[in-house]
């Protein structure tokens, strides 16, 4: 599937510096800055700075430093926020069903206490 960017959302926006944000970690091809709602007591959102709308999209067209700078970023975060040890919980959703509201891929980090089952039954 083609994936189109929209660089009018939210998180283009942070990139852009237009709006402000927390944040967490910065690095040569990552964001991480918390959730402006934060879920659990740790709510970090990790984004590429490159414009990928999903893992789908990140995972097949972006460069081998990308992917790699993104995936230790993730990591890293969670270890800045001391969460390796207890536990944490990566979220990434995507499209309608995954009901992603932000079209910028990103991951949530949620930890701090413990987090229930993964999804209520439908
Ligand atoms: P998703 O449903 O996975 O697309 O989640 C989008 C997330 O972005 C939500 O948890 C929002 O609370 C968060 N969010 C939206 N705007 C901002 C913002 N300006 N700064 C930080 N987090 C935001």
């Amino acid at each position: 599937m083609a994936y189109a960017y929209d660089d009018q959302n939210i998180f283009a926006k942070i990139l852009r510096g237009e709006v402000p944000n927390d944040t967490v970690l910065e690095t040569d091809h990552s964001l991480a800055f918390r959730d402006i709602q934060p879920q659990a007591p740790t709510h970090v959102l990790v984004i590429p700075k490159g414009p990928y709308v999903c893992y789908d999209h990140f995972a097949q067209e972006a460069s081998d430093a990308e992917l790699l700078d993104y995936t230790r970023a993730v990591g890293e975060v969670c270890r800045m926020e001391g969460v390796a040890e207890g536990g944490f919980r990566m979220i990434a959703n995507a499209g309608r069903d995954g009901v992603q509201e932000v079209p910028h891929l990103h991951v949530h980090i949620l930890a701090g206490r413990n987090l229930g089952r993964m999804l209520q039954p439908a």
